[in-house]
This record gives structure tokens, C-alpha cells and sequence, in this order.
């Protein structure tokens, strides 16, 4: 749906591919997923204390369900934004497309916005710190296209 709505080009398909990539090598699903589960488990906890009892299956449909919507913190953000970069200039793929993307996101978040847009709000700050990164992974790129 994403890449229909928003025309992607190749190069910015492989900017959301290296920033979704970069969230599983970092393991930021995980580190969400223990978050909620220990949050989960405490009001467990004091639920069997007060004798209000247990529902395992309610206890993992929550944790699954935190690891699937919640967005990311902004830290992991901005994490997968530089290292999903460096990943697609590696790949060869121009990193000059991230920002033609969340200005793509940006422009669609006025109207219908994709579903991917409420964990992932596109920001100026966002693309300035992508802007600024670019630079860096030029170098990559150009190896990489050779
Ligand atoms: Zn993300």
C-alpha cells in the first residue's frame, strides 16, 4: 500500500527497508517487547496480590500487541534512520532518497496518511539529521555502485 500510495522509486523503497532493517539488527522490537511485558507483569503481579486473578492469553496478547503498534522512541528513530542509510548505500541504492521519502511521508500525512505513518511521523528535525548524515555515506554509495 505504501509503495502505491506514495509512487515509491526503488531507492526509497530500500531507505524504509534499511530503516526497518536496522530496527531488527538493533533488536528495538525486543527491547520494546520486554518493556511492555514488564510493565504487564507488575499489574499482574498486583492483581493476583489483590486476588483479582491471572489471564495468561490477555497477558500475551497485550505483549504481542505492544510489539507489533507501539511506535519507537525517538533514540531508536533517529538510530534506524542513520544505520537504515548506511545500509542502503551499501547496497547501492542513492541515500538521497530518504529525504525525497519523508518529504513524500510528509506530504501524505495532510491527507489519507499510510498506516506506517503512526509510528513513523515524518519530521524536519528527521530530515535534517538524514541531510546532515548524507555526506558520510556518500562515499559508500559510490563503492558500492562501481
Ligand atoms: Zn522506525
Amino acid at each position: 500500500g505504501l509503495i502505491d500510495q506514495l509512487k515509491l522509486t526503488d531507492a526509497e523503497i530500500a531507505a524504509i527497508m534499511g530503516h526497518e532493517i536496522a530496527h531488527a539488527l538493533r533488536e528495538h522490537g525486543r527491547e520494546a517487547m520486554s518493556k511492555a511485558y514488564g510493565i504487564e507483569m507488575a499489574k499482574q503481579g498486583a492483581g493476583a496480590l489483590f486476588g483479582l486473578g491471572q489471564d495468561s492469553l490477555a497477558l500475551a496478547d497485550t505483549v504481542a500487541n505492544y510489539g507489533m503498534t507501539w511506535p519507537n522512541s525517538r533514540g531508536n528513530e533517529n538510530e534506524a534512520d542513520l544505520i537504515g542509510l548506511e545500509l542502503a548505500a551499501r547496497a547501492g541504492y542513492d541515500p538521497n532518497a530518504a529525504i525525497t521519502l519523508w518529504n513524500k511521508m510528509a506530504k501524505a500525512s495532510e491527507g489519507a496518511p499510510p498506516e506506517f505513518m503512526s509510528t513513523h511521523p515524518s519530521s524536519s528535525s528527521r530530515i535534517a539529521s538524514l541531510q546532515a548524515a548524507i555526506p558520510k555515506v556518500m562515499p559508500l554509495y559510490q563503492q558500492a555502485k562501481k
